[in-house]
Formats: structure tokens, sequence, C-alpha cells
């Protein structure tokens, strides 16, 4: 990356605390080495990630018209670059740096590594190996995506690597009282009133094993929410005692629906999303549908039982 002279970096949409952290370090790094570089996502920064250092740097579409490198971070489709895919095709060399399973093979150099908690970790480490100076925006912005896809360190995901990557990134500067405060401990009211809702009107099957609940879009009407203020409720249904696998769904766009999908262990919920066109890692995966709530419920929740039937 340090010979290219400008470059194009990119991330999923909906994006997360890693995609835009982890955009947003490299960018910082290559600002740090006095290379032209744009951040480009098909949404703007979801409100929990709008203290990231660098996040007015996020835009939909290039200011520059040619890059001579692409640099895609924890993206695993090309789908899922929505709109902002035109503009990496014109990129002569596209580097994915990611930790999803691959779905598709998108790029001319792939540093794909699945172990990893987070594609921030992957990048510690890279940025490390090439020797690059952390200042303490760039740790901000990797241990946001470390803390983002560990929950905290509390997921199965948690490693050897994801935590002596946190420590280094906090012997650099990363705020992590920050990261922890605006992801996690600022929610506002209308969330999680949306919240209590969901957990109410919840569906229970197979004993309690599956949970699963939806927001519609009266529902977000009444709480005056917004998609990305369903963050984590997927979860809450997830740590039910009894529940294995949880699956919220919402329709943030008349006829457009989002299932969220986790589960515990072994139980393999990106092997479902797949099954929608969709994807992830095994225990967080997600897939979009067109059409009906009530078809995307049925059809989501009907493979469910299958992936717990095949436990
Ligand atoms: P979330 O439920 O938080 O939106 O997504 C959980 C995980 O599944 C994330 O790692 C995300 O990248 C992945 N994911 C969610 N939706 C999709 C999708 O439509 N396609 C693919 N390939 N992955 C998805
Ligand atoms: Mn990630």
């Amino acid at each position: 990356m340090a010979h290219a002279s400008s470059v194009l970096i990119g991330t999923h949409l909906n994006p997360d605390g890693d995609a835009l952290g982890s955009a947003l370090a490299v960018s910082h790094y290559l600002d740090s080495r006095g290379i032209r570089n744009e951040v480009l996502c098909h949404h703007p920064a979801p409100r929990n990630l709008r203290f990231l250092p660098g996040v007015g740097r996020i835009r939909q579409m290039p200011v520059e018209e040619k890059h001579d490198l692409g640099i895609i971070v924890d993206l695993d489709s090309t789908e899922r670059l929505g709109d902002t895919a035109e503009y990496f095709r014109g990129c002569q060399r596209l580097i994915v740096i990611d930790h999803h399973i691959p779905h598709e093979k998108p790029g001319d150099v792939r540093i794909i590594d699945v172990s990893s908690a987070a594609t921030a970790a992957i990048l510690t480490r890279l940025l490390r190996t090439a020797g690059a100076k952390f200042t303490p925006d760039i740790s901000t912005c990797l241990l946001t995506g470390i803390v983002t896809d560990t929950g905290s360190f509390r997921y199965r995901n948690t490693n050897p690597e994801a935590l002596s990557a946190a420590s280094f990134l906090l012997e650099h500067g990363g705020d992590i009282n920050l990261v922890s405060e605006e992801i996690f401990q600022r929610k506002p009211l209308s969330s999680q009133r949306l919240l209590g809702h969901v957990l109410e009107t919840m569906h229970l099957e197979l004993d309690g094993q599956i949970a699963w609940s939806a927001v519609s879009l009266a529902d977000f009407d009444w709480a005056q929410a917004k998609d990305e203020d369903t963050e984590g409720f997927v979860n809450e249904l997830l740590f039910i005692e009894s529940v294995r696998i949880a699956t919220l769904f919402r329709e943030p766009k008349p006829g457009k629906i989002r299932a969220s999908l986790r589960s515990r262990g072994t139980l393999d919920v990106a092997a479902v999303a797949r099954v929608f066109g969709g994807g992830g890692h095994k225990n967080a995966a997600g897939c979009t549908f067109d059409g009906s709530m009530e078809e995307a419920q049925q059809a989501v929740v009907k493979e469910l039982k299958k992936c717990l039937a095949s436990s």
C-alpha cells in the first residue's frame, strides 16, 4: 500500500464498529505516510459511531475520479459494498482485508483470517509489521473494531490475539472508556422503548430454544426509532437461558426485511443466512428479503428449526 499514490478505502453497508474503525484506521495510516486517500461507505456512520476519530471523512461517493489502489475491509461479498461498488471497479488493484467466512473472493490480494475476532485485529498486526506509528486516533479506531466484534470481550471469538492487540492499542492511546460508553452505554430513549416492545412480543419455539421477534414499520413509527436503534436487540433475545438461536426481523423501509441471526456454540447461523443469499459468521449472520414480513419470518424460522434439528 505504501507505493500507491491514491487509495480508495471501502467497507460494507450497514457499517458496524469494525467496518468503520478499520476503514478509518487505514485512512489515518495512509495520511501518516502522505498517501492521498478517501473513505467510502454506502451508509453514513450510525449515531453510536460518530465519535470515531476522522468520521467526517466518510463519504458515499468519491471526490477524485481515479485511484490506483482500492482497500476494502471487513467485507465478504462485493454486493455488500452497495452503491460504492462501482467506484472500486475503476481501481487498478484491490486489496481485501477481512475475517468473515469467504462468500465470494473479490480482490487481487486477499488477507483473510477467519480465526481473527475482528478485521481491526488483523490490521493491528499488519500495521505493526509495517512499522506504523500508532497514534491515539488509529488506536481508538482499531480498538473500536475489536471491542465491537467481541462484544467487549464477551463473545466466543475473544482470543489471545484480540486481547493482546487491545492491550497494545491501549498502550498507544486508544480510549477504551470512550469506545465502551459511546457504543454500549448511551442509547436513545426511543431505542430502549423499542427494545421493551421487542422483548414483550417475542416468539419462542421448540421449548424456548429459538427466540424471534420483529420490528415492523409501524413499530419504528410508534417508537420514533431508526433501524440503527435496533443494534444489539437480537443479542438480548439470545441471552435468555433456554435460547440457542435468536433472530430479529426488521422492516426499516416498506417491503425491505432485514433479519439478524445469532446462535450459541456450534450452531451455524451463517449457513442459514446463506440459504437466503446472506452470510456472516457462524454465531452472527444476517440476510435481506424483498417482500412481506410474514413470508420472511416463516421461511427463516423453518430453516432455524432445521438447523437445530441437525445439531
Ligand atoms: P448484523 O445482524 O449485525 O447485521 O450482522 C451480523 C453479521 O452478519 C455481520 O458480520 C455481517 O457482516 C453479516 N451480515 C449481515 N447481513 C448480511 C448480508 O446480507 N450478507 C452477508 N454476506 N453478510 C451479512
Ligand atoms: Mn468485523
